[in-house]
């Protein structure tokens, strides 16, 4: 039988650059699978269903969290967030490892369902700088860009709960402390 896969757990505030460090990590490390969230926030331009996300309506939403499909689920910035709890479960047993990119509440209950999860943690150098990349990215309304700097902080204070802190200042040297961590875990 071949050795389960691990769950690598990744949280950051919306902007911190979670998405540009794993793919950093990921031209390097191959053997993973990348946990495509349920979302019922709208595509930003460019976002792809099935992709970056599966886009969903409320009412999905709610069926599929009834029927138990989802691994954790969370509400954010006013919209559902949920990990299909099928695909984890597949590529974990075919010894492969899943990277989940979630925030902190769902963080918590993946840790609490999956004690061995390693979980990361990637804070920005600061909040300047966070709001300087969330407006840099261009994607986001200034709604959402305030709701997103707001729930920062209450998601700074949570850094402590990982195991791992990393710290992106610099795109390719967060991606190798998070490779070391993938290499020792
Ligand atoms: P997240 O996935 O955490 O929401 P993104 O990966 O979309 O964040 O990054 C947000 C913005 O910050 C993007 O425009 C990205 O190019 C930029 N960015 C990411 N990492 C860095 C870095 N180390 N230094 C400067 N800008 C960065
Ligand atoms: P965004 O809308 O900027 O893509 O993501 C907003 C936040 O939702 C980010 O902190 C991201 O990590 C989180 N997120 C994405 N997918 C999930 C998920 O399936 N579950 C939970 N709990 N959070 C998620």
């Amino acid at each position: 039988m071949s050795k389960r896969g691990r769950v690598f757990i990744v949280s950051g505030p919306s902007g911190c650059g979670k998405s540009t460090v794993l793919g950093e990590v990921f031209r390097h490390y191959k053997n993973y699978h990348f946990s495509v969230s349920a979302t019922t926030r709208a595509p930003r331009p460019g976002e792809r269903d099935g992709v970056e996300y599966f886009f969903i309506s409320e009412e999905k939403f709610d069926d599929m969290v009834e029927k138990g499909q989802f691994l954790e689920h969370a509400r954010y910035a006013k919209c559902s967030y949920g990990t299909p709890r099928g695909p984890v479960e597949e590529k974990l047993s075919q010894g492969v490892d899943v990277f989940m990119d979630i925030e902190v509440q769902g963080a918590r209950q993946v840790k609490a369902a999956m004690p061995e999860a390693v979980s990361i943690f990637i804070a920005p150098p600061g909040l300047e700088e966070l709001e300087r990349r969330l407006r840099g990215r261009a994607t986001d309304s200034e709604e959402k860009i305030r709701l997103r700097l707001e729930t920062a902080r209450t998601e700074l204070a949570e850094a402590p709960r990982y195991d791992h802190l990393v710290v992106n200042d610099d795109c390719k040297r967060a991606a190798g402390e998070i490779l070391d961590i993938i290499n020792n875990a």
